[in-house]
């Protein structure tokens, strides 16, 4: 398998550092290797090594969330880790600091696996999370990421244009990074140079520039952004808006004929729009650039094969959320249950929820009408996904964000 060999030949340069001469190695190396492997072709987004009372916790995140692994024999669990630490190159000996590392290897189709390690020692040993990113296929298509049509024509419209800020919002985890990449792939061409700064490259975009940043050498998200400005682009598409200094860079650029699209880590569209003036962006920059804003979420899809329907007997008032979004409120709701082709999960994949602005007047009150709330209720009637799965991912009346003049300094960044 082009795993274990990606493995076995970076193994070779490094065989005497681990500890003793035992006979576990070979095993320990064979069952990260699989691991890696079950991991990719489940396309999950992390796999975690935990210490336990019986040993190791080993779970991946698949969907968003955690799934159990079989545990692995207790004799191998040294070598596991120190297996996963000499891939990481991290130092071997310290084990009272955190520490991170990164390695790559060939998934089961061929692809290549980034992975980024972060180690954390812990009362029992330490805890272990690869984050795992997958470049193997092509950038999704805006087609495929769920949007329905009316969005879809606002944003066609703000990608037309060729100056511009378009910023898209919403916790780790809730597909920003899908929708930018999407969003990218239908500028490039002949006719444009299409620049970019990650933290990571997720992806490989052909056509873009990707630059990803690297803080130990000085490459900053505001460094890159300043050389990449220099590059005479068209496009600029900063992965994520962190600092201030980057978000005044970005506006500017979009003030002076670059099409710039962003994502910043916030609930919603309202808490998106209180963000940059947070960020010390300057209210006209923000009026004379902003041409739209998106709030994104990803719920779970229920599982065709095993999903049923019910009265819904939660604690939440659901038929006042259903009328707030102006959705007549349901007989039964669709429920999961879990069968052998889901996992017993109830869900199979995700479905995208997005909400959109173009400013404060217009931005959609939790579950109001064009709300990330009630699109989900939308996926709910249609008996795609769960209303226990809307209440948990989108913002509630009540949820609405403290403005930015209060004096508690509750930024969630
Ligand atoms: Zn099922």
């Amino acid at each position: 398998m082009s795993t274990n060999a990606a493995i076995a030949r970076e193994s070779r340069h490094e065989p005497q550092r681990t500890r003793g001469g035992d006979d576990t190695i070979a095993p320990a190396v064979r069952l990260l290797d699989s691991l890696l492997a079950e991991a990719t072709r489940s396309a999950a987004s992390d796999l975690h090594f935990e210490p336990d009372r019986a040993g190791l916790r080993i779970r991946m995140r698949v969907d968003g969330h955690l799934r159990d692994l079989a545990a692995p024999p207790a004799s191998l669990v040294p070598a596991l880790l120190t297996r996963v630490r000499l891939l990481a190159r991290v130092d071997l000996a310290e084990r009272r600091l955190p520490q991170d590392g990164r390695f790559t290897f060939a998934g089961p189709g061929g692809e290549r696996v980034d992975v980024r390690a972060a180690f954390l020692p812990v009362a029992r040993g330490e805890k272990i999370a690869l984050r795992l990113l997958h470049h193997g296929g092509a950038a999704p298509a805006l087609d495929d990421i769920g949007m329905a049509p009316r969005e879809r024509r606002r944003l066609d419209a703000a990608l037309a244009r060729s100056n511009g800020l378009i910023v898209v919002a919403g916790p780790t985890g809730s597909g920003k990074s899908t929708t930018l990449y999407a969003a990218i792939a239908t500028l490039r061409g002949p006719a444009r140079s299409v620049v970019s700064v990650e933290d990571p490259v997720e992806l490989d975009v052909e056509g873009v520039s990707q630059v990803p940043i690297d803080d130990d050498v000085g490459r900053s998200f505001s460094a890159v952004l300043r050389a990449l400005l220099r590059q005479d682009p068209d496009v600029l598409m900063v992965g994520e808006i962190r600092d201030g200094e980057s978000a005044r860079i970005a506006c500017r650029a979009a003030l002076t004929g670059h099409l710039v699209l962003t994502s910043v880590h916030a609930s919603d569209t309202r808490e998106a729009l209180l963000r940059l003036p947070e960020m010390g962006v300057a209210d006209y920059l923000i009026d004379a650039t902003l041409s739209l804003v998106i709030a994104q979420r990803l719920v779970r899809r229920l599982c065709k094969h095993c999903s049923g329907a019910a009265a819904w007997t939660g604690r939440v008032d659901a038929q006042r959320l259903f009328e707030r979004a102006g959705l007549a409120f349901p007989e039964t709701i669709a429920v999961a249950s879990g069968c052998c082709r889901c996992n017993d999960s109830g869900y199979r994949g995700r479905i995208g929820l997005f909400e959109m602005a173009a400013g404060e007047d217009d931005a959609p009150l939790p579950f109001g009408p064009g709300s990330l709330g009630a699109a989900g209720l939308a996926h709910v009637l249609s008996g795609e996904t769960t209303l226990e799965e809307v209440l948990a991912r989108c913002p509630q009346p009540g949820d609405e964000p403290a403005s930015h003049s209060g004096d508690d300094g509750e930024a969630k960044l």
